[in-house]
């Protein structure tokens, strides 16, 4: 008997030794993960802890040492939790939380039924992923990328090698991108989502259209968020306000928030968000630079002023727990060393560009970037956010100036190849599924 018990004895204390070496390593993990990949000035730390218990959340440092807790999650239900991220909306995620004082949630199905994932060969490469497409910005003219200030034009300038006047809108080389990428998946068995369709924007409809039909109301209602002084109101309804004004202060944000809400509502096993880049030191974009990289962001880098709501802090809780981070960098990796070899362009270090340096984390793979920008926030899975190349770079400049219909463009093509090309190499290789 006495044997007996020394063997439960035994047991006993090797179960709670593995279970605290891997609660000791899962602090490990998600403290460095906390330090390299979403602090960026190391100053956060009176937001968080994460211990033995789990990860915890606080709305300041004052509540931190009150200990009075925002968000928890404990290491028990943290796997369930980060499964849920990616069927629940944040607004959901923080009501249910708020509720039940914990994350017990109710079943839901997926939205287009079953879910598959590639099983038996000989399936076609992609079968069964569902990819969401986020071509960014909203134009499909020049007039529209102008408004947007996401258009170049450079004049006939023979000093400097132009001989025709050239011009580009950023939107239409990434609708055409899209359009093209698209086509790829789905030829390898892939379900696409796409955020803009038939020349419209993530609402749905023409910009004209929302002003026409939306802005008086959105204006309104983000003046009683307190998100705009009367002052503000009354200058953004008044004839002042240009449609460029319009379009910056009240649709540009409201637009790309719907198209986190539709990618995550599509449930998405991962996001590609396409961008063209140009040198952030050719102000105005009408002359050409030398310069020309390509480079990826994911989610992470928030700064102190990036916690200040509920709805933000629970983003960073949320980036932390779950896995979407580690799988966008390893996404992210193995796109942009496509867009360096099918592009033959370089992959941009940290030194490369100002906003690198001064708002982003390096991540261990080469040219992915954490940055704390809106849709790499917002959207509940993976992403790869791609800038390839520079548009206002002078031979860029004049090859994506050729062809009206921009899918027809070669180098537009050679961007959606690197897009398939780096999507198939993270899917095909084992250790990066
Ligand atoms: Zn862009």
């Amino acid at each position: 008997m006495k044997y007996f018990l020394n063997i439960v004895l035994f047991l006993f204390i090797t179960i709670s030794c593995v279970a605290q070496e891997d609660v000791q390593s899962k602090i490990k993990y998600y403290t460095e993960k906390v330090q390299n990949y979403l602090d960026k000035e190391k100053a956060l730390s009176g937001y968080y802890s994460i211990d033995k218990d789990g990860i915890k959340m606080f709305a300041s440092s004052k509540d931190k040492l009150a200990n009075k807790v925002e968000f928890f999650v404990s290491w028990r239900l943290y796997d369930t939790f980060a499964e849920k991220t990616h069927i629940y909306s944040d607004k959901e995620l923080i009501n249910i939380y708020f509720q039940t004082s914990e994350f017990t949630l109710r079943p839901r199905e997926y939205p287009d039924g079953v879910y598959t994932k590639p099983y038996d060969e000989p399936h076609p490469k992609l079968f069964g992923y569902r990819i969401a497409i986020d071509a960014g910005h909203i134009a499909n003219d020049y007039e529209m990328g102008d408004l947007e200030k996401k258009y170049i034009k450079m004049n006939v300038d023979s000093a400097r090698g132009i001989y025709d006047s050239l011009q580009i809108a950023e939107g239409m080389l990434t609708m055409a991108t899209a359009q093209l990428l698209k086509e790829k998946l789905e030829a390898e068995g892939a379900q696409t989502f796409s955020t803009r369709v038939n020349g419209l924007n993530a609402f749905g409809i023409s910009f004209d259209d929302w002003l026409t039909k939306y802005y008086a109301t959105a204006v309104d209602s983000l003046y009683k968020l307190g998100r705009f002084t009367l002052k503000q109101k009354e200058w953004l309804l008044g004839p002042k306000a240009l449609k460029r004004d319009k379009f910056r202060e009240v649709f540009k944000d409201l637009e790309l928030a719907k198209r986190a809400e539709i990618i995550n509502k599509y449930n998405p096993d991962f996001t590609v968000i396409i961008h063209y880049n140009v040198d952030e030191t050719n102000l105005e974009w009408n002359k050409p630079t030398t310069k020309n990289f390509n480079m990826t962001f994911v989610g992470g880098a928030f700064m102190k002023s990036d916690l200040a709501t509920i709805e933000k802090r629970f983003d960073f809780f949320r980036l932390l727990i779950t896995d979407d981070l580690e799988k966008s960098i390893q996404l992210s990796g193995a796109v942009v060393k496509q867009f360096e070899n099918t592009l033959n362009v370089k992959t941009a270090k940290i030194t490369d560009a100002k906003y690198l340096f001064k708002g982003c984390l390096p991540t261990t793979e080469t040219g992915v970037y954490c940055r704390n920008l809106q849709l790499p926030r917002f959207i509940h899975s993976p992403i790869v956010y791609g800038e390839t190349l520079y548009q206002d770079n002078l031979s860029e400049c004049k090859l994506l100036n050729e062809e009206s219909d921009k899918t027809k463009n070669k180098r537009v093509q050679q961007v959606a190849d690197a897009y398939y090309k780096g999507i198939v190499d993270y899917i095909v290789t084992p250790s990066k599924k």
